[in-house]
């Protein structure tokens, strides 16, 4: 049983639905003498533990966690923008476009069609024409945005899900090779070598993947071009947005990842789907850095579950046809089960991922050079909480390099929601910050 969280505590947590509770002490010593000069113990805290935030990601898991997971992920790529946190501001005249990679088709789905602000049919009609389960290949309604259907096949047993899932386990390596290529196609474009365009020039990214209510992953990436030190430095005057976009396109159109060959599934080459968006992204034009950055935050906080699948991992005892998930995902997760036997596709590990339908990437990534770090905000926000902490009395002034913080941390469970509605103030911790 968790042990429930204590009133007033929600203080540490900033909210947390679900922290991780611990028991233990802080001492803070003085390296020269010896001398205990503070002792931080959790015997004082209500109910006698001390709740940490579980700092989760997932918006289906832990929304206040996910709140300060979004707005540090919104901060950061803003400022791969326009500037800021340390980032300078001439960063937004360098080259930078918004790109989203999509996945092929595998089979028709129903879909919300519009045109200049007119819905249309789902699939006009094709003249009495049927598949081979003699179901309709076509769909005349007008599907309204909540549709249940939107994404789901016209027949599920036509639909290739086998296709589907591999694509999801391959994307993270179809992307790698996207960027590789893209250095290259901006090296041949520019007469380079690719050393000499190392010396020249940075591609810097950040991107986030998005699962699509057909149940495959695209990506969503701001592809930036800097100089070689990064975003303090300006790219060569031949850097443009227009050489930028011509390399990606060419890029995108150019890779695949081939999976291996298997009893009853041939090799097949996987390749981003013919829809490939790239737009520059500008302070004022139709894609501003406001809407991108906010774009790619609320997305790093999602998973599959708009998709309608499971929020964990399958366990030994599930049962697949008892699971509480829509057919569509159903079919995915019985596709990895079933792909994840063969072991020539070990490699993809199907079985474990089946939850995410295949994919088992990270959803937010970024290269080194894009921007400021997550673990930067964060100790940011620790540095100012522990300057509150001493400001009251609650933890003493540690002079660097003389005092030695001794910890013993013991787990004491996962907390209930709190319960509480009351607006207490986030930050301001007695704990030691180095938690
Ligand atoms: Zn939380
Ligand atoms: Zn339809
Ligand atoms: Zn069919």
């Amino acid at each position: 049983m968790p042990t429930p969280v204590p009133a007033g505590a929600v203080r540490h947590t900033g909210g947390c639905l679900q922290p991780v509770l611990l028991r233990g002490r802080a001492d803070y010593i003085d390296g020269g003498t010896g001398e205990l000069i503070h002792r931080y113990t959790t015997v004082h805290e209500p109910g006698g533990v001390l709740p940490i935030a579980c700092k989760t990601r997932r918006a289906s898991r832990c929304p206040p966690c996910a709140e300060v997971y979004r707005a540090d992920t919104y901060q950061l790529i803003r400022a791969g923008l326009t500037g800021g946190k340390g980032i300078p501001a001439t960063v937004a005249d360098h080259p930078c476009v918004f790109v989203t990679l999509t996945a092929p088709s595998f089979g028709s789905v129903h879909a919300r069609q519009d045109k200049d602000g007119l819905v249309l049919a789902c699939r006009p009609r094709r003249k009495g024409k049927t598949c081979p389960h003699g179901i309709g290949l076509s769909c005349g309604e007008k599907h309204s945005r909540d549709d249940h259907r939107l994404g789901e096949p016209l027949c599920p047993d036509c639909y290739d899900y086998a296709g589907a899932v591999l694509f999801n386990a391959c994307a993270p390596e179809l992307w790698r090779r996207f960027t590789i290529t893209l250095r290259r196609t901006l090296a041949r474009q520019a007469g380079l070598t690719a050393k000499a365009l190392d010396a020249q020039i940075r591609v810097s990214y950040a991107k986030v993947a998005e699962y699509q209510r057909r149940g495959v992953v695209h990506f969503h990436a701001i592809i930036r071009l800097d100089g070689p030190a990064g975003p303090t430095t300006p790219p060569p005057a031949w850097a443009t947005v227009a050489l930028l976009t011509i390399a990606i396109d060419q890029a995108a159109r150019a890779v695949s990842v081939t999976t291996p060959a298997a009893p009853g599934h041939p090799a097949r080459a996987l390749t981003w789907g013919r829809q490939l968006d790239i737009r520059p992204v500008t302070t004022n034009g139709e894609v501003t850095d406001t809407k991108v950055a906010g774009y790619v935050a609320k997305y790093a906080t999602k998973a599959a579950e708009c998709t309608g699948t499971l929020d964990r991992r399958l366990t030994h005892t599930d049962r697949i046809t008892d699971l509480p998930v829509r057919d569509h995902a159903r079919r995915h997760i019985a596709a990895c089960l079933r792909l994840g036997k063969l072991p020539q596709l070990k490699e993809l590990r199907l079985a474990a991922w089946a939850h995410m339908l295949g994919f088992r990437g990270h959803f937010s990534t970024k290269s080194r050079a894009y921007s400021i770090t997550l673990g930067a905000l964060r100790g940011d926000r620790a540095a100012h909480q522990r300057e509150y902490a001493i400001a009251a009395g609650l933890q003493p002034a540690l002079q660097p390099g003389t005092t030695l913080v001794v910890t013993d941390w013991h787990y004491s469970g996962r907390g209930d929601p709190p319960g509480t509605d009351l607006p207490l103030p986030r930050g301001g911790q007695s704990c030691p910050g180095s938690l």
